[in-house]
């Protein structure tokens, strides 16, 4: 889409790393500091994700979670992606001895779900946790313990896959249905673009209600944002540290850390 970015290998293809965490988990409960980092990923793959080319381009903390606040704590960042993009900066190669343009562009954001939530603006807690599924989040209320669960996993296998037809060892019912296809960049930006955006806690009920998606993702002030087919990415690895670090809390009792509340006895 962008041959004349793509031609030149000094441009850089940054990703977007961004988490929540409190450094100081056994001490105070009330802080949470979110790190955000740059990983430069068009230099070999064995240099990406070493320590020096990560940039920690900035660090929101504070006594609270950011939720959608985040988006104005990200505005001078997105501001700086838009010029580099736009303009580019001029930038001292010491190797050739030259000055050039240097030009970079955001191609996606890698985090767990949370995060994913927080920077898409998508409501991923409560019956339409899916993002990609939407209204269609196939979701169960358990009875007792009041929390929800979601259901038919099965359809994100292949077509013709055995476990598809299988009814007793899953939940008596086959699934023959596709998974759905995510949105592209920019029937997305046709979805959300109108939607008005209010920060802080003066956020009304009725408009959170109705739609799903609470607010213009900020990304989309990109001009290329719209033609990334994959904007979000999810960290595997890092959701499953998040769900055995549970499981382990969990098992051993660790007071802070265990899932065993009230509701779920
Ligand atoms: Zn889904």
């Amino acid at each position: 889409m962008y041959p004349e970015f793509g031609a030149k290998p000094r441009n850089l293809q940054l990703g977007l790393a961004l988490d929540g965490m409190n450094p100081f988990g056994n001490l105070s409960t009330n802080l949470s500091s979110w790190p955000i980092l740059l990983m430069i990923y068009n230099i070999p793959p064995w240099l990406c994700m070493k320590r020096k080319y990560m940039m920690l381009c900035m660090m929101m903390a504070g006594p609270r979670q950011p939720r959608n606040v985040i988006d104005v704590y990200l505005t001078p960042l997105i501001e700086d992606l838009r010029n580099l993009w736009v303009d580019g900066v001029n930038v001292y190669d010491a190797n050739v001895g030259q000055t050039f343009r240097l030009r970079a562009m955001i191609f996606c954001t890698v985090n767990d779900f949370l995060a994913y939530g927080n920077l898409s603006s998508y409501s991923v807690k409560r019956h339409h946790a899916c993002p990609i599924c939407e209204k269609n989040t196939s979701f169960m209320q358990l009875k007792h313990c009041k929390k929800t669960i979601y259901t038919r996993h099965r359809r994100f296998l292949k077509p013709y896959h055995s476990y598809r037809r299988l009814k007793k060892a899953f939940n008596g019912t086959p699934e023959i249905e596709g998974a759905l296809e995510p949105l592209a960049g920019h029937e997305m930006y046709d979805r959300v673009k109108d939607i008005i955006i209010v920060f802080g806690k003066t956020q009304r009920k009725d408009h959170a209600d109705k739609n799903i998606r609470k607010k213009m993702s900020m990304f989309f002030d990109l001009p290329y944002w719209t033609n990334l087919n994959v904007r979000h990415c999810l960290n595997v690895m890092h959701v499953e540290k998040n769900v055995c670090d549970s499981l382990i809390g969990t098992l051993l009792n660790i007071k802070g850390k265990t899932k065993d509340g009230l509701k779920c006895r």
